[in-house]
């Protein structure tokens, strides 16, 4: 499951900063997880609540921010939302599809492909 590497390298990123602050606990914790990464919210969700047990952020909410998806277009210059998106139902790896709204030109991904810790709330410790 991709999303157990994932969560773990987001949660030790945030126990890292941690140090730097008199935590008694987390409260919530913000993600921004691309659209285009494949991650399942409900995954992301589990992992997380098992990764977490034990350490300063167990019982924290998880909010996870999806990021839509952006493109722009070399050819006619068009930027925004992607013209279709095929994430390949079932295949692990699948490769999205997306071409350019106006002209079906290849495009260049712009967003969509985040996966970092927003921000945190902590609880301080007396
Ligand atoms: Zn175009």
């Amino acid at each position: 499951m991709h999303e157990v590497a994932v969560v773990s390298d987001l949660v030790s990123s945030i126990l890292e900063e941690l140090k730097r602050y008199n935590a008694a606990s987390v409260s919530e914790v913000t993600l921004v997880i691309g659209k285009l990464t494949n991650l399942g919210r409900e995954q992301m969700e589990f992992a997380y609540s098992v990764i977490t047990r034990d350490s300063l952020l167990e019982g924290s909410t998880l909010v996870i921010e999806e990021e839509p998806v952006c493109v722009a277009c070399a050819k006619c210059g068009y930027e925004g939302p992607a013209d279709m998106v095929d994430m390949g139902y079932g295949e692990e790896h699948a490769v999205p599809l997306l071409s350019c709204p106006v002209c079906k030109g290849s495009v260049k991904i712009v967003s969509g492909q985040s996966c970092f810790v927003k921000c945190f709330d902590i609880v301080e410790g007396s």
